[in-house]
């Protein structure tokens, strides 16, 4: 069953990408990024307590430009790009989801093709998380930055409130893990929009594309052509929400550094390096595996995926990304459509390893922030968490924080700790999407050589 027009789908996506690329997205984000800080901390009742706190009250006098209420009040004000942003991309994420992932299974063709696919790519998906989830806890180990944390600044982040809205529902924790477990199927489909739990959405879409693939004759066109038209729609959307990210970019991190200041920034300098390192050296590992199994030049790899690489970092969002990743796999990297509509979406959404990583270190770096000992029963416990956590992170900005927050409930760290490290997240996440989106792409080409194509009958 083919989808309907699917060269004005590909037409539609390429002025899209121009349309963004021309827009030298990167540049003025890092922009946006330097302003935001440095006007955060100009305004930041916080800053002047990086002088100690006996130059503080002097400082105070003649160097706070606002008072506590007015620069939060400001800092909301800035932000306010950046919470449409957030929405914009929030807003169409689970419909740009939902479509890829049905087009992306109906694209494969057969049902023997998707078993073959499947069985191999499951395995190299958690293989690579555990991979990232190890590299971070290593790292975290060696440089150790939750130890000497000064615990005054910790109090003062959690009440900042800077982590309020990323703090877990209630009722989470609640559930025993056969409940979590049968949770995965979404008895209502409604309900699980509504929470956005990306993993029941995963499911009921996989579902539905399975079935559409063996309905007979044409009598799934029809939802195809809804499928592909979703698409289109969402795509046009996000490509105007990207003209508001490098304001959005700005606006967040002034706000968040109104509110918590130079000092607590500084002194989460050790676990952001640590998160960058452990990101670099996933990266290298994606270079190993292209080198070593698969057939693409590691020049032409790099030079074919620096475009997406780009707009993951822009958009801080696999989700919004992956119709590029699709263009840059087949476009670029010479990748079997069958293989890339069908990974990349599936990737996008449950393969993070960036995120795996980062919620890895972050928990460790807590955990020592806070007195928790991880013994090696809790370590290998936490890895599982962490890699069923980064399944479940919607493919969307800021939300692996969010979910790194439910991992903490279960090691016994309190979630508001997030209040810690929440100021440098933007960042972080720029990075760790890039990375998502780079293990997806090396899995396309990882799948090309592995996924015998030509033996699998298709209709
Ligand atoms: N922003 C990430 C992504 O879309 C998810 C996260 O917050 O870690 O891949």
């Amino acid at each position: 069953m083919t989808p309907a027009k699917p060269t004005e789908r590909s037409k539609s996506l390429s002025s899209d990408t121009a349309f963004i690329m021309a827009q030298n997205l990167w540049l003025k984000i890092l922009i946006g990024m330097a302003l935001g800080v440095i006007i955060g901390l100009l305004l930041s009742p916080e800053s002047v307590y990086l002088f100690g706190t006996e130059n503080a009250f002097k400082l105070k006098e003649c160097c706070v430009l606002l008072d506590k209420e007015t620069a939060f009040k400001v800092g909301e004000w800035f932000a306010l790009p950046g919470v449409m942003f957030l929405g914009l991309i929030q807003m169409v994420i689970i419909p740009l989801v939902t479509c890829s992932i049905i087009l992306g299974i109906t694209d494969s063709g057969s049902m023997a093709f998707l078993k073959h696919m499947g069985m191999r790519i499951v395995p190299y998906f958690i293989m690579t998380t555990v991979i990232a989830i190890t590299i971070g806890i290593c790292f975290v180990n060696i440089t150790q930055p939750g130890f000497g944390i000064d615990q005054d600044m910790v109090t003062t982040a959690i009440e900042s409130g800077a982590a309020n809205d990323r703090l877990p529902q209630k009722n989470f924790q609640d559930l025993t893990i056969p409940q979590r477990i049968g949770n995965v199927v979404p008895s209502n489909l409604a309900k699980a929009e509504l929470d956005r739990n990306m993993l029941q959405i995963v499911i009921a879409a996989i579902l539905a594309g399975i079935a559409l693939l063996s309905l007979p004759g044409k009598a799934g066109k029809p939802i195809l052509d809804l499928c592909v038209a979703g698409q289109i729609l969402t795509m046009k959307i996000i490509s105007w929400a990207m003209l508001l990210a490098p304001y959005a970019v700005f606006g967040l991190l002034c706000n968040i550094t109104i509110r918590i200041g130079l000092d607590a920034l500084i002194s989460v300098g050790l676990y952001m390096i640590t998160v960058l390192i452990g990101l670099g050296c996933m990266m290298c590992v994606y270079l190993l595996i292209v080198a070593f199994f698969t057939n693409i030049k590691l020049k032409d790899f790099m030079a074919g995926i620096r475009g997406v690489q780009l707009l993951a970092f822009s958009t801080s969002s696999s989700g919004a990304t992956m119709p590029f990743s699709i263009q840059a796999a087949e476009e670029n990297l010479k990748i079997k459509p069958e293989i890339s509509r069908f990974i990349i979406p599936l990737g996008a959404t449950i393969n993070m390893d960036g995120t795996a990583l980062y919620q890895a270190v972050a928990a460790v770096f807590l955990c020592q922030v806070f007195g928790v000992d991880l013994s090696l029963t809790d370590t290998i416990l936490l890895l599982l968490t962490t890699v069923g956590a980064s399944i479940g992170t919607p493919a969307t900005p800021g939300v692996g924080i969010a979910v790194l927050a439910t991992i903490l409930v279960g090691i016994g760290v309190p979630p508001e700790g997030i209040g810690l490290i929440i100021g440098v997240d933007r960042i972080l996440d720029m990075c760790r999407t890039t990375v998502n989106v780079t293990g997806d792409l090396t899995a396309t080409a990882v799948m090309q050589k592995w996924v015998p194509l030509k033996r699998v009958a298709l209709p």
